[in-house]
């Protein structure tokens, strides 16, 4: 039997890298999984890789009507979530000097407004024993070169976590945020590409992750698994790093 037999899951950015690997480790488990993403040819393409199980909903987490329009699909299909896994996110190169009001309010946008009435909007279909988890990252407790902007928007996804934790202390849902370190994703790697310096950039996180190499989609997965059972069933609030150590040393 697996850990999430039964269970109905939500999972944000669904379509590529940590999402898609977590809503497959999901579905392994027992659950029936719901991803949504932008690009609808990426999630036919994560309904085929995945196989029975899934249910795509293509919308964008900043447009408030897609969520509305996820949620309602929910409900209708499956009346109820005991799993949200707010993930969706994305950022962009550049330092200070150099940053648009155009490329702030995206990321924010996605990140920080998308995360809040994701799981604002989610809560109705939620009971006791909930579970959301919340993608951070290691830039949410570090200073990373050139990436403020969504660094801050992570150390906002921490708080989140602290401030939804006592707001939801008589629901018995959980919240509890994933912080991922550098991983081998679509979404990391092809932005080391537009960077023109991958290969120095690639070796430079190398250089800061103890166990010596990128993460894969798969071990972040393994994590959003323990959050989303009841094995963590006496955590919220808190923060869980896969980070091969970078931001623990
Ligand atoms: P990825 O492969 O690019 O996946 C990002 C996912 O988010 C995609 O499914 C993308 O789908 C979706 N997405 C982006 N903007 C969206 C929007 N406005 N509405 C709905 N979906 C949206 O990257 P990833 O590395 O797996 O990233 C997943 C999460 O992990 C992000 O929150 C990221 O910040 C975080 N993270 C990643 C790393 C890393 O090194 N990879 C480290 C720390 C934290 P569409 O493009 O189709 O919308």
């Amino acid at each position: 039997m697996g850990r999430l037999e039964g269970k109905i899951a939500v999972v944000t950015g669904g379509n590529s890298g940590i999402g898609l690997a977590t809503a497959k480790r999901f579905i392994a488990e027992g659950a029936e999984v719901f991803i949504t993403g932008r690009r609808q040819e990426e999630l036919d393409n994560a309904v085929e890789a995945i196989g029975p199980g899934v249910i795509a909903v293509q919308g964008d987490v900043s447009h408030l009507d897609d969520l509305d329009r996820l949620f309602a699909t929910v409900r209708a299909e499956r009346g109820r979530i005991d799993i949200l896994f707010a993930n969706a996110g994305l950022g962009a190169l550049a330092p200070i000097g150099a940053i648009t009001e155009e490329s702030f309010d995206l990321v924010f946008d996605v990140n920080v407004k998308g995360t809040l009435f994701t799981v604002q909007k989610a809560l109705p279909l939620m009971q006791a024993g909930g579970s959301i988890i919340l993608t951070g990252s290691t830039t949410g407790s570090m200073g990373t070169p050139a990436f403020s902007v969504y660094s801050a928007t992570k150390a906002a996804i921490r708080n989140f976590a602290r401030s939804w934790a006592l707001d939801l202390r008589t629901t018995g849902i959980r919240v509890n945020v994933l912080s991922p370190g550098p991983t081998a994703t679509p979404g990391l790697l092809n932005g080391l590409a537009r960077s023109g310096q991958q290969d120095a950039m690639t070796a430079g996180l190398i250089a800061q992750i103890p166990i010596g190499r990128m993460g894969l989609p798969e071990e972040t997965a393994a994590v959003a698994l323990f959050l989303a059972s009841d094995d963590s069933s006496f955590m919220t609030g808190s923060e869980v790093f896969v980070d091969g150590g970078m931001a623990q040393v």
